[in-house]
């Protein structure tokens, strides 16, 4: 294969919006030049022409696949004030049923979900390790290496977060037994994370996630450091539940942030999952560590998590990005415009996270623009967004679409994200080849068949 082109009307880069865009591509999908006001000889140049308006392909930096199989089966009260934990126990009956096949066909119709929903990039937080006996896999990376099969079949790009979990609750407390596939130590981490790393290939990322602080100690997560030294990204929950800040401090005399940034050195290497109860001190600190914040705002309101201070974050000029965390909802769209929802709810005020000297102002550029920003550095990108050398990885967007009947790209941005969603999304290239046109995946069919046989094959367990 020899270098490939695409020309764009209109394209989100860097820099800001461009007009008549040639896209020039490697072998690899990776972008090699961007020619900005293209002129009609080099536009002839181009495999294919793009008319609808052109945006970088959204990371989605927290993920749990397997979590998928229960989106939706949790809205019933139990009778008594459910909460997190009451979620978690069920979340926990609901996964003692799926294997390694059953994960790859979850994995693969939430990964398509994603792709058709402007999801370019997955980083796969994945905790179920073990067998149904808690015992390890002839393989011991068995089931982060099917969500990264699922991830190649459809398309996705991918970062592996092989998740280290050793106990039940802060204090080095014993995990319980619906914690059992999930439970390794330093040397087994560590012989996984290799696994992993030996079937990766060069474009997809493997970094590190210690589960929270309640699941790890100082000298496991330490030891676990010291072994894989250099190795970024590292992700890790935190301060999502209140009950966990008390725990925390009931434990060590200091909130989960304050303890983090006390024992490990936090810079831009890491990725802060929730970060939604924390003190002002900590959210400076937060802000200004260069970490950055994992937010999942359609989950955290699912699961009565909590609000995450934008305000302080943004005086800052702190880090964020967008996950599907629990699956409940998979929408770039509906992340971003809840992000800004829960801050207009709690401030009663209106178009809270936007720049006033950029964008004129406009909310979804801005809310866009440093979600692409957060969520690259989280999934362990060495670039942001469509810039030479990334992989050229775009969502196009349907100008025509009735509820973007606008003239300027900003306004159609803030259109998409607070009014038209995931319909107005036309077609999502990955290395530079389109995977979905018209909201459809060629493999559509059979992965949805597949899925349904297996939540069947789930129900009847
Ligand atoms: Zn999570």
């Amino acid at each position: 294969m020899s270098t490939r082109y695409l020309w764009c009307s209109s394209i989100l880069l860097p820099t800001g919006w461009a007009e008549s865009v040639l896209l020039e591509m490697d072998v690899d999908g990776k972008l090699s030049n961007i020619v900005v006001g293209s002129t009609e000889q080099q536009k002839a140049l181009a495999d294919e022409h793009i008319t609808g308006v052109a945006v970088p392909g959204m990371p989605n930096l927290h993920s749990h696949a397997h979590q998928r199989a229960m989106a939706g089966l949790a809205e019933r009260s139990s009778g008594e004030q459910d909460n997190f934990w009451s979620w978690r126990s069920v979340m926990y009956q609901m996964l003692e049923q799926i294997g390694p096949d059953q994960l790859y066909d979850i994995a693969r119709m939430l990964y398509l979900e994603m792709l058709q929903a402007g999801y370019t990039h997955v980083a796969e937080f994945q905790y179920l390790h073990h067998d149904r006996n808690g015992n390890m896999y002839d393989n011991p990376a068995e089931m982060t290496l099917q969500c990264l099969q699922a991830a190649r079949d459809v398309g996705i790009g991918f970062t592996a977060l092989p998740v280290l979990y050793r106990y039940g609750g802060f204090n080095s407390l014993p995990s319980t037994k619906g914690q059992s596939r999930f439970v390794t130590g330093c040397e087994d981490y560590c012989l996984l994370w290799h696994k992993v790393a030996e079937a990766l290939k060069s474009n997809e990322i493997l970094g590190i996630a210690p589960h929270s602080l309640r699941a790890i100690d100082q000298t496991l997560l330490s030891e676990v450091l010291k072994q894989l030294e250099g190795v970024h990204p590292i992700h890790i929950h935190i301060a999502e539940q209140k009950k966990e800040v008390e725990d925390c401090v009931d434990w060590s005399g200091m909130r989960p942030v304050a303890w983090l940034m006390e024992h490990f050195e936090i810079d831009h290497q890491w990725c802060l999952i929730h970060a939604t109860h924390l003190d002002y001190a900590e959210k400076i600190q937060l802000g200004t560590s260069g970490a950055t914040a994992g937010l999942c705002p359609t989950t955290e309101a699912n699961l009565g998590d909590g609000l995450f201070d934008m305000q302080v974050s943004l005086e800052q000029d702190g880090r964020f990005g967008i996950g599907s965390d629990s699956q409940i909802s998979v929408s770039v769209t509906e992340e971003l415009r809840w992000m800004e929802y829960g801050q207009r709810l709690s401030l009663h005020q209106r178009n809270v996270i936007a720049d006033h000297k950029k964008h004129n102002g406009h909310c979804g550029t801005f809310l866009y623009q440093k979600a692409i920003s957060g969520g690259s550095a989280a999934c362990g990108f060495p670039l942001e967004g469509l810039a030479i050398g990334a992989t050229a990885n775009f969502v196009v967007l349907d100008k025509d679409h009735p509820r973007m009947a606008v003239d300027d790209c900003d306004s159609l941005l803030d259109s998409w994200i607070f009014s038209a969603g995931d319909s107005a999304i036309s077609c999502v290239y990955i290395n530079g080849r389109k995977v979905i046109n018209q909201g459809q995946h060629t493999a559509q069919e059979e992965i949805v068949n597949r899925f349904q046989n297996t939540l069947n094959q789930l129900k009847q367990n």
